[in-house]
């Protein structure tokens, strides 16, 4: 019997190294990674930037504490404001610590404790993320949940309308639901969302966890919309496979997020530091995103070419993609993916998910749509 908790369904493959977007298994066998560790591995396995990242500072110094200042974390929060309407960043360890942040600033700034979210979402399982998830599957036998998260259908502008008043503190939700199934949000809900905020002083706390750090073509998704959040969790790409997370905040929010407020004992640890910051200036320029825009537009071209019935259903921006086989449950198919080397993680029961590094090359790209193809359709 196992000496770990049976808490995940792991599948029966075990990844011992990995180049770029290729990783092997303690048998020697070969597979396109397209997970990315769930977003996270923006730049691929072992990327070499990363790799002397770490490498150096690990020589130089791994752990500090907040207790002091820290020159590198005030480097990575300008580099992640810089022109943007955001000013001030937090650092912590994970998605699920940067919605916790996040839903406290929101609470602590409004004075209010009503949050809207969205059926389907996932926010993370600590108790405030989870409370403040869309999904029984995660909620169920933790109650009571923290109060007071209202749960209304995504995209449904009228229902958002109706639930408005002054009670509510913020309205929380990813802009592409991850998780949920490679939903994305509608232009026409993202402005009604915005016009609400505006005229009802209600905080936007948009959840980039999976999203930010161009895993959609820019920046954050967000950018793509007319959205201007308050607040913006991140987590996943920004450490590019060591754990760091974070929430960027307007300049309202400074007074409120003061000395002693919150605090994390890792975060913004200088290792975590250093690596996300060679992210950063890797991902953050503007050719290196366009990149990613033109291998997203190459890839669902190649998916579209492959899959041409009625039935297929190509979903999300950037390179976070989900291929919806018509509702058909998905999960033999990802299995069968594996057996044949293309790794791929659903995305609710009937998509599945694509995730492959940014750093993904046409041939690499190629050859995943091959793999799909032949084991989807054969
Ligand atoms: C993964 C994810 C989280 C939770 O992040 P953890 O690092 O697992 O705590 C939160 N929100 C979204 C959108 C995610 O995709």
């Amino acid at each position: 019997m196992s000496a770990l908790f049976q808490n995940y369904a792991r599948r029966p493959i075990s990844i011992v190294e990995g180049k770029g977007t290729i990783v092997h298994d303690s048998t020697g066998k070969r597979y396109l990674d397209f997970t990315s560790g769930i977003a996270v591995c923006s730049l691929g396995h072992a990327h070499p930037a990363l790799v002397s990242a770490i490498q150096a500072q690990s020589e130089k110094l791994w752990h500090v504490s907040n207790l002091f200042e820290s020159p590198d974390q005030e480097k990575l929060a300008e580099t992640l404001v810089k022109d943007t309407h955001l000013s001030h960043a937090f650092f912590c360890n994970s998605g699920a610590e940067a919605n916790e942040a996040a839903i406290k600033i929101a609470r602590k700034h409004t004075g209010k404790h009503h949050i809207l979210v969205f059926e389907q979402s996932f926010h993370g399982r600590t108790f405030g993320a989870m409370s403040a998830t869309g999904q029984d599957k995660v909620r169920n036998g933790f109650g009571p949940l923290v109060s007071k998260f209202t749960t209304l259908p995504f995209n449904d502008v009228e229902a958002l309308k109706a639930t408005i008043d002054d009670s509510v503190a913020a309205i929380m939700l990813e802009l592409i639901q991850g998780e949920g199934g490679v939903n994305a949000v509608t232009p026409e809900f993202a402005e009604a969302i915005q016009e609400i905020c505006n005229e009802n002083d209600i905080l936007l706390i948009v959840d980039e966890v999976q999203t930010g750090i161009g895993r959609t073509g820019t920046r954050f998704a967000y950018e793509q919309t007319v959205l201007k959040p308050n607040i913006v969790s991140m987590a996943k790409g920004l450490g590019g496979g060591f754990p760091i997370g974070g929430i960027l905040g307007t300049a309202e929010l400074f007074e409120t997020f003061n000395a002693g407020t919150h605090g994390t004992t890792f975060g913004g640890n200088p290792l975590g530091v250093a690596v996300a910051q060679t992210v950063l200036d890797n991902v953050f320029q503007p050719e290196f995103l366009a990149n990613v825009q033109q291998k997203s537009k190459y890839l669902v071209k190649k998916l579209k070419e492959a899959f041409p019935g009625e039935q297929y259903t190509i979903q999300g921006k950037g390179l976070m993609l989900g291929l919806s086989l018509g509702g058909e449950d998905v999960a033999p198919y990802v299995g069968k993916l594996d057996q044949a080397g293309l790794l791929t993680v659903a995305a609710g029961p009937t998509v599945i998910r694509l995730l492959p590094p940014l750093t993904v090359s046409e041939a690499e790209i190629d050859e995943a749509v091959a793999i799909l193809k032949s084991t989807i359709l054969e």
